[in-house]
């Protein structure tokens, strides 16, 4: 599809040319049940992006993966979809320096875990939606500008079968008109937006601690729900939090904390802010050793510390991808040996995380933890054991060098420096 690989230097140009004030997303999901006669099953997505121009130039495009586009309006300005859509991106002239831009438009639902996914329990028939975007497939379900550091705060709204409950990065509570209205996120980049929609089985806990109170959830599909072992991951969460408000001095900031354990999920999880979501193969059915809880308590806890590193700061291209990898990865087993029952973690990383950054190394695709990554493309080849698990034991030889205390300060500075950058 021409244009759907965006490159380094169309994102930095476009990052030089504008700032985003917010997006306002609205998704009609009432079409994932039912027949469906067309041959992509499509759901209507609305997206209205307010944007100021703080550059030289009044052209450049948003991205948008779908189907069709049945409107784009541009100031008040209709645009004809047939002339500024080319399927992957829409070509915006004309701009002013405070910009409405309004696209609606006919997204397709996933079947290969990129952007809005669609399954279907063969046990029950009941259909389960999540999403899943990075490094860019956020563009599959809305219009947008899908680069990390064009950050934004987002309104979601979704419109969804009655029986259904619907998550977002932000709390929600459906109105009486039926429409489920999320509050508005904190600035975060396109790829950790996020929504959960379908019967899911919800579980709910707090994480309370001074001032700080944070509400809990996990959630699986029904079928799952006798094998959910809530407790022990609401445990590790609460342990995890402790953990890091201890040691980062910076308050979790994204509100809510939702844990989704979803079927035919490519990766092991991802850290949207506030509706985390993972692999249901973390969901035992019958007995696993005491290796299966570690791996994932330590994937909880490495999602968790990308609510720091990751969603607060955020690398500006994919190129520093380490410094939300490495920083998670490390702080996984950190925060699994000083915070949990898993005390002997560090072994864990030696026998097994460690051992994976060797084995990549010694292929012909090894890089500097550090990557040229000149587009997307690249970008999908950078998630290995070089950016997580060698920059790992990077980090862990820095903190033996610079000293643990050192260390943690360094990180307490960044983030009070950065956040939202
Ligand atoms: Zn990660």
């Amino acid at each position: 599809m021409p244009g759907e690989n965006l490159s380094r230097d169309e994102a930095h140009e476009r990052a030089a040319l504008l700032s985003v004030d917010g997006y306002e997303v609205a998704l009609d999901l009432r079409s994932a049940v039912g027949e469906s006669t067309e041959a992509v099953r499509t759901f209507r997505s609305v997206t209205t992006i307010r944007f100021r121009r703080t550059g030289e130039g009044d052209t450049t495009f948003a991205d948008l993966v779908a189907p069709s586009v049945t409107s784009v309006t541009l100031n008040g300005r209709e645009l004809d979809p047939a002339v500024v859509f080319d399927g992957a991106r829409i070509t915006l002239d004309g701009l002013a320096d405070e910009n409405v831009l309004v696209v609606d438009a006919q997204c397709a639902y996933s079947r290969t875990g990129e952007g809005l996914h669609r399954f279907v329990d063969p046990e029950d028939g009941e259909v389960y939606l999540y999403t899943q975007y990075e490094p860019a497939d956020a563009r599959r379900v809305y219009a947008n500008f899908e680069q990390p550091d064009l950050k934004a705060p987002y309104r979601f709204e979704v419109t969804a079968p009655d029986a259904w409950t619907v998550w977002s990065n932000g709390a929600g509570e459906r109105g009486a008109d039926g429409v489920w209205r999320f509050a508005e996120t904190a600035p975060i980049s396109t790829y950790i937006t996020c929504v959960v929609a379908g019967p899911y089985h919800y579980v709910t806990d707090t994480y309370r601690r001074g001032d700080v109170e944070i509400p809990l959830g996990a959630m699986c599909r029904k079928g799952l729900a006798k094998h959910f072992d809530a407790d022990d991951v609401f445990l590790v969460t609460k342990q995890g939090f402790d953990f890091f408000h201890d040691n980062f001095d910076y308050p979790y900031p994204f509100g809510k904390y939702d844990q989704a354990f979803v079927p035919e999920y490519n990766l092991g999880a991802m850290e949207n802010p506030g509706m985390v979501t993972f692999t249901e193969e973390y969901i035992y059915r019958g007995k696993v050793t005491r290796a299966a809880y570690e791996r994932r308590a330590n994937t909880i806890l490495h999602e968790m510390a990308h609510m720091w590193f990751g969603d607060l700061v955020t690398m500006v291209w994919w190129d520093d991808l380490w410094l939300k990898e490495s920083f998670a990865d490390f702080m996984g087993s950190f925060s699994l040996a000083e915070a949990t029952r898993f005390t002997d973690s560090w072994v864990t990383f030696a026998n097994n995380r460690k051992a994976w950054a060797y084995r990549a190394d010694q292929l012909p695709s090894t890089h500097p933890v550090t990557a040229d990554i000149r587009d997307l493309e690249d970008a999908k080849l950078n998630f290995d054991g070089i950016t997580y698990a060698k920059g790992a034991s990077v980090l862990k030889q820095l903190v033996a060098y610079a000293g643990r205390d050192a260390f943690l300060e360094g990180a307490r500075r960044y983030f009070k420096r950065h956040a939202y950058g």
